[in-house]
């Protein structure tokens, strides 16, 4: 099968974020297992989706970890102009939610499998395909505890997000949260029977703002737009008519933090206000939705230079964009963004990849395998 083929069956899966995953992950084992490729299937602690990881080449040996995300999110906009789990080819360009974000690149790694498996490779590639990417990287995490019982202490990670393939050193870390608070119902005329969650939350939003302008302030990296670490509100709601005491305010909220600051110690000034309230006795809950750390891969790193020489092009600074990249430095593991695609087409209807870009990312790999391969 060749890659745009491929592209057709993983695109047939409607792997949405937060669903069970188990079709896909059933196939891609099949046909890995039919090219003779070990793969050990990875349940999360949800118990319906999984992570796969698989392994080409000498297992004992350091090698490098081509790592993509098999969940897309969802495909409900009303401009798809034909079914988007349905691959559809308009001259070049291949239509389908994950084409570009990021079943393209699956698709491709699929399809080196038999050039890889013809070569004698000296030093294994690792396929590592997580869940949940789509809902803050809550998949991967579990893959990376088990990495150490799966390969030898990885050289790299190649994380396949679309980037024109090119190479990406850094991007900003990121954790978000959703605040709640109960109050209690009653007639606005009576606010002293009542207590208003939404007012209650006014201390929490305050904070919230303060420490978003304080932050422009703090620590600066020029490789990002904007330099500083940053926090939002992003949604709130609550309350049902103007004259009842709302008895319910829900907000979400996240920061992006610079290389060097930890994303979920940003949210800690507000997070301390969900604790003062408590102690008043206010019930208010904190119910952490995503975190995962900044990349930043240094210019002259092993990594950064090899994805150089292979993509011909150099490597970038930064993206706005988070990926699993984070985690995998986390982890240890140096990491680099370089994948098929362009991250304007994702999270949009009627996204694409073009099959020359399919076409690139599979040359992309077999030369990793080959510059892996005894000479
Ligand atoms: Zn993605």
């Amino acid at each position: 099968m060749n890659a745009a083929q491929i592209l057709e069956r993983l695109v047939s899966f409607p792997s949405v974020v937060g669903t069970p995953n188990g079709a896909i992950v059933d196939w891609i084992r099949a046909y890995l297992e039919s090219h003779s490729v070990e793969v050990r299937v990875l349940p999360g602690p949800e118990g319906d989706r999984a992570n796969l990881f698989a392994t080409l080449g000498p297992r004992d040996r350091p090698g490098h970890i081509l790592s993509g995300h098999m969940d897309v999110v969802p495909a409900e906009e009303a401009e798809w102009r034909a079914d988007p789990f349905t691959l559809r080819a308009e001259g070049d360009a291949l239509h389908g939610r994950g084409t570009s974000d990021m079943k393209g690149f699956l698709a491709a790694v699929l399809a080196s499998v038999p050039a890889l498996k013809a070569g004698r490779l000296d030093r294994p590639l690792h396929f590592a395909f997580s869940y949940d990417e789509e809902a803050g990287c809550r998949g991967v995490p579990h893959l990376l505890a088990r990495l150490p019982e799966l390969c030898a202490p990885p050289l790299g990670a190649i994380i396949g997000e679309p980037s024109g393939m090119r190479g990406v050193r850094a991007h900003k870390g990121k954790a978000a949260a959703r605040i709640r608070i109960e109050g209690r119902a009653g007639h606005s005329s009576r606010p002293d029977q009542g207590i208003n969650a939404i007012h209650l939350m006014a201390e929490v939003l305050a904070r919230a703002v303060e420490t978003a302008q304080a932050l422009e302030k703090g620590p600066q990296d020029p490789t990002f737009e904007p330099p500083y670490a940053s926090m939002q509100i992003g949604t709130i709601r609550g309350g049902q008519a103007l004259n009842i005491v709302p008895d319910l305010c829900v907000a979400d909220l996240e920061a992006r933090a610079i290389p060097g600051l930890a994303p979920r110690a940003l949210l800690e000034p507000v997070h301390a206000v969900i604790g003062s309230l408590a102690a008043r006795g206010v019930d208010a809950t904190w119910e952490p939705l995503s975190d995962y750390p900044a990349l930043s891969l240094p210019a002259d790193a092993p990594l950064a230079r090899l994805v150089e020489r292979l993509t011909g092009a150099p490597s970038l600074a930064a993206v706005s964009y988070g990926t699993e990249a984070g985690l995998y430095q986390e982890a240890g593991i140096a990491s680099i963004i370089c994948g098929p695609g362009d991250i304007d087409r994702a999270h949009k209807p009627n996204e694409f990849i073009r099959r020359d870009e399919l076409h690139a990312c599979q040359a992309f790999i077999e030369a990793l395998g080959q510059g892996l391969s005894p000479a």
